[in-house]
């Protein structure tokens, strides 16, 4: 019937025979939609009562017992750490949700400049940033969520890379006529055996440093699902010890002259 999904696979036998596996996955993806609204669901409702928490901790002046001080301003941080954890939850939800995106022209000499300035934000001048707009065009896609997948990966480059390291953004052409974004930092870089499941939710490398960057270990999950509303890949090289770049790769159809 309609409602049926089905999984085939054609497999090589041996000489001139093939077999054909046919699997009915129809289950598989009614318990998985499930806990897509599950996840989705939860994280919406969680929203209300983080915001009442939020707005009355922020109102909360410990001037009579000042020992409460340092408390209070860690409820703040903590309460601080779940809201981001509930809206990236919440972005990875709409973004599974959706099959294509509002699309448009987006103008990469002024988004490179606002990722330098978050990249410095989050710096506070402890690292040498740099950003090299070396493509001469722009990108054909959804701004926003481009946006939030490259500052994604420029969070990470400082949060990763100690005091005094650099972070490297260039934006450039490649050789079938697309375009590369890549990130390149000169932090601790990622153990082989841990690249091929960087980008699942919530996989870390190292919990204590990882928890204490302040991440929510969504950052990749986010930015796979919106690489691939833009039929566009990330590439990972990563040296312990030496740093690692992420590089987000699009094709020519993503590739539109500047304005000037
Ligand atoms: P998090 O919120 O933990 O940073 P991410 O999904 O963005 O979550 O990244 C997953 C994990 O990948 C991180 O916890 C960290 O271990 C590793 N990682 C990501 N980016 C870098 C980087 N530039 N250098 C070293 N490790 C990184």
């Amino acid at each position: 019937d309609e409602n049926q999904r089905l999984s085939l696979r054609l497999i090589a036998y041996s000489g001139r025979q093939w077999l054909l596996v046919v699997r009915d996955v129809t289950q598989l993806m009614r318990l998985e939609q499930v806990r897509r609204d599950f996840v989705a669901n939860v994280s919406h409702e969680l929203r209300t009562p983080l915001t009442v928490v939020h707005g009355y901790l922020d109102m909360m002046e410990p001037a009579d017992n000042p020992e409460w001080a340092p408390m209070v301003e860690e409820m703040r941080r903590q309460s601080q750490r779940m809201t981001q954890l509930v809206e990236d939850l919440l972005t990875l939800s709409r973004l599974e949700a959706q099959d294509h995106l509002p699309e448009e022209s987006i103008g990469m000499a002024s988004l490179l400049v606002t990722l330098r300035r978050e990249a410095e934000a989050i710096s506070q001048g402890r690292h040498e940033i740099s950003v090299l707009d070396d493509a001469a065009c722009d990108l054909f896609g959804s701004a926003k969520e481009l946006h939030s997948a490259f500052s994604n990966l420029v969070s990470n480059a400082v949060r990763y890379t100690p005091n005094q390291g650099r972070v490297e953004v260039r934006f450039e052409r490649t050789d079938n006529g697309g375009t590369r974004l890549s990130v390149k930092d000169s932090g601790y870089g990622i153990p082989a055996q841990h690249l091929p499941r960087i980008t699942e939710r919530f996989y870390r490398v190292s919990t204590s440093r990882s928890r204490e960057s302040g991440g929510t270990g969504l950052g990749l999950s986010i930015v796979k699902h919106v690489l691939s509303l833009h039929q566009a890949r990330l590439e990972i090289e990563s040296e312990v010890g030496r740093g690692s770049t992420f590089a987000c790769v699009f094709g020519p159809e993503r590739t539109r002259p500047r304005n000037h």
